[in-house]
């Protein structure tokens, strides 16, 4: 009865979001539908709004992905996720917007209009993607904190975009049951909140194993993780709170790429030397495999799009458009072509052809698995940084499910399962994005800049941790301008209004807690 009693106290108190989003939302376009469902349970989240991305299925509202294809689609089901925030007392307070299946960077391919960053709306800015809706509804006040996806970055992009804090977990900890695929070996569900003990607040109540998802990690590999970095941090390193004395920072020198705005190195240096005056060790590292990670990433995430889109074809799920009248209706090959030229936006539709043809017998060798070796080392890259062992390469191992060509090293130094390897830093910490948020025209103007090629670089400082399936955590970092710069380019100019800008702190496989932990000195 006091917790009901709370419960109506809090409510009355609380912010009434279902007005915010009344308000702010046709100026942001961050939700494509509202819950008008209250939920009176108890629990540890009793009283949050929490937005959920478009990807992840409802049974009480609409799961588009911003597609055509799926406009008019309800799931029969809840996903794990929304499951358990419901069992803990959540209000799912509606969907929000994202690029169509999770495919962008800016939040402009969706079938429901880009999101209009909060930050300054008047400025017509992107939120970032492919979770700008969630990261805008958080930015706006227009819920607690909400739940996204994150394939390449799609999580940690908005974040810094919009000044939020959001984390993709380690591959594996959040249940992908429930939330449609865009790339499975990538995947993740994460949170984003406007401070970091929000987002380790909803973390935690997804943070379980779930059997109804093959790729959940079983509860005993996420024990053995916490433990490793528990007894170590008792053990005298850094004892996770107060001073950073005992804590080792790796900076990635390869983060630091000649397209950088010259405000972001900045406000990202002077973070470090705070965190340096605070006692932490900052040490510079090497990643050498980053500059091909991006390229590795698109031809991977596209293969395994293709196959996976392959289900939208007019006849189990969504949008069918019947062969025009007069048409030979004994070839069903129309209605999938129909409705698949009808569904799909142009982004979807390039990423199809370009993942179908990655995995076609002529392509596969020069393409699918040379992408899939240098994934192998991107991951050996972080392994040998990190002073924790990867309980997920020996996990793969041990389920002999690592690609065949890519199981060139799992055995190394750092990954005994019982104590720290030879790697020296705990975390990383770098830049999350090369630039704030971009003009919603941007990549469209052909003068300027060249080709929408430019949106996909957006995502080269957080496809690394993808294909590694690491957490990683975005958090916002004071903006501070560069002295002294004489020839300002576009780009510096339109840095001077003080957009948001985020920096990532990344962490061997399993370590959460304490990204979430150093996330939280950093803010
Ligand atoms: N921008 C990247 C892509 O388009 C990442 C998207 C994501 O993480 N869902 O694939």
């Amino acid at each position: 009865a006091l917790g009901r009693t709370c419960f109506r106290l809090y409510s009355t108190f609380s912010r009434d979001y279902r007005a915010a989003i009344h308000e702010a939302n046709p100026g942001i376009n961050a939700f494509v539908s509202v819950s008008d469902k209250i939920p009176s349970k108890d629990g540890p989240l009793q009283g949050t709004a929490i937005a959920v991305k478009d990807n992840i299925c409802t049974s009480s509202m609409k799961t588009t992905c911003s597609s055509a294809m799926l406009e008019n689609f309800t799931s029969p089901f809840d996903a794990t996720v929304v499951k358990l925030l419901q069992q803990a007392g959540a209000d799912i307070i509606g969907k929000t917007n994202c690029d169509e299946f999770g495919m962008g960077s800016m939040n402009t391919h969706s079938v429901h209009g880009p999101v209009i960053n909060p930050f300054r709306p008047k400025e017509k800015r992107s939120a970032g993607g492919s979770s700008g809706g969630s990261a805008a509804a958080v930015a706006a006040g227009m819920c607690d904190a909400a739940l996204a996806t994150d394939t390449g970055g799609s999580i940690r992009l908005p974040a810094s975009y919009c000044g939020i804090s959001g984390l993709k977990p380690s591959y594996g900890l959040i249940s992908r049951w429930g939330v449609v695929s865009y790339a499975d070996s990538l995947d993740c569900v994460g949170v984003m909140a406007k401070t970091v003990p929000e987002v380790k607040r909803v973390f935690d109540v997804l943070n379980v194993h779930d059997a109804q998802d093959p790729t959940s990690v079983p509860t005993q590999t996420r024990l053995d993780a916490r433990r490793i970095v528990e007894e170590d941090l008792d053990s005298g390193s850094w004892s996770g709170k107060g001073s950073l004395d005992g804590l080792t920072i790796g900076v990635p020198q390869e983060y630091f790429p000649s397209e950088l705005s010259s405000f972001i190195t900045h406000s990202v240096r002077k973070l470090l030397v705070s965190l340096q005056h605070l006692g932490a060790r900052v040490v510079p590292v090497s990643l050498p495999s980053t500059s091909y990670a991006l390229s590795a990433y698109y031809v991977l995430a596209s293969a395994e799009a293709s196959s996976n889109l392959a289900r939208y074809d007019g006849i189990q799920y969504g949008l069918r458009v019947p062969p025009p009248p007069g048409a030979d209706t004994t070839k069903t090959s129309k209605v999938y072509a129909n409705t698949r030229s009808k569904g799909f936006g142009e982004e979807v539709k390039k990423r199809v052809l370009l993942g179908t043809y990655a995995l076609t017998a002529d392509a596969f060798d020069n393409y699918f698995l040379q992408a899939l070796q240098v994934r192998q080392l991107v991951r050996e890259d972080f392994d040998r940084v990190f002073r924790y062992p990867n309980l997920l390469g020996r996990l793969h191992q041990d389920l002999d499910v690592v690609e065949p060509h890519a199981q060139t090293q799992v055995e190394n130094e750092n990954t005994t399962l019982h104590g720290v390897g030879q790697g020296r830093v705990d975390v990383l910490i770098h830049p999350s994005a090369i630039r704030t948020a971009p003009p919603l025209t941007f990549g469209l103007d052909k003068e300027v800049k060249g080709s929408s090629l430019d949106s996909y670089v957006q995502d080269v400082l957080t496809v690394p941790a993808s294909l590694a399936g690491l957490p990683a955590l975005s958090v916002p970092v004071i903006s501070s301008p560069p002295e002294n710069v004489k020839h300002q380019t576009r780009e510096e100019n339109e840095e001077k209004g003080g957009w948001p800008i985020g920096a990532s702190i990344v962490g061997q496989w399993g370590c959460d807690e304490l990204v979430l932990r150093v996330g939280r000195a950093v803010e």
